[in-house]
């Protein structure tokens, strides 16, 4: 499980680092909205812990980018602002859940672990994109109702880009969820499997189903 915790305090930082760090979680610590921003965009999240009071700008400003960016992880907020306004603020810029400084060790794991569980409860098993339609438990893919056969690398790939329609993914991102050790993947071979699926999922002179996001990754169109 991967955390990222936004805040700027390095106290509080450093409390809710070890926290993640001892129930084995693992645990990214930015300090500025920009340093977010890019932990972010280059890597994917089990749950993100969110400061609102950032010397660069305000958590719900954030927030709001993401969810607007179609970024899906669940966020729970972490502020010395216990007003209801903001409380409420929050909530409908979409944050799950919303934790008032100061809290207890035990009152932000509880927090974060009820988060991975809704978030585990509540997967899909079946993923759809224009004709494609991919059932994640029978492991079968199809195209317009005509299976696809897919390897296993290929079948994953395909639901990471379904699962993220319409957000960039980054080569960093996708050797990290489709590959064990990311640092061995040569940034080609990713590239070679992109290829795979267009040339099983694309149509003959149809539109396209990845498009290459240059010096970047790709993003399913
Ligand atoms: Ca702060």
């Amino acid at each position: 499980m991967k955390i990222l915790i936004v805040e700027d305090e390095r106290k509080v930082g450093q409390f809710l680092e070890r926290a993640m760090a001892e129930q084995s979680y693992t645990v990214h610590v930015a300090r500025t909205c920009a340093q977010a921003h890019d932990a972010l965009a280059e890597s994917a999240f089990d749950v993100i812990i969110l400061d609102l009071g950032l010397p660069d700008g305000d958590g719900l400003d954030l927030l709001k980018a993401w969810r607007s960016a179609g970024h899906t992880e669940p966020v729970l907020i972490l502020s010395a602002r216990d007003a209801v306004a903001d409380r409420i603020r929050g909530l409908n810029l979409g944050a799950d859940d919303y934790l008032p400084k100061p809290f207890s060790v035990d009152e932000v794991v509880a927090r974060v672990r009820s988060l991975l569980r809704r978030q585990a409860g509540a997967k899909v098993t079946v993923l759809t994109h224009g004709g494609i339609r991919l059932d994640l438990l029978a492991r079968q893919a199809t195209l317009q109702g005509a299976a696809v056969e897919l390897t296993n690398r290929e079948f994953a790939l395909l639901e990471l880009f379904l699962l993220h329609a319409g957000r960039v993914l980054t080569r960093t991102m996708i050797a990290e969820k489709i590959w064990e050790s990311p640092y061995d993947v040569e940034t080609n071979l990713i590239d070679v499997y992109v290829r795979r699926l267009r040339r099983k999922l694309e149509r003959p002179g149809g539109p396209p189903l990845i498009r290459t996001v240059r010096g970047t990754g790709y993003q399913l169109a």
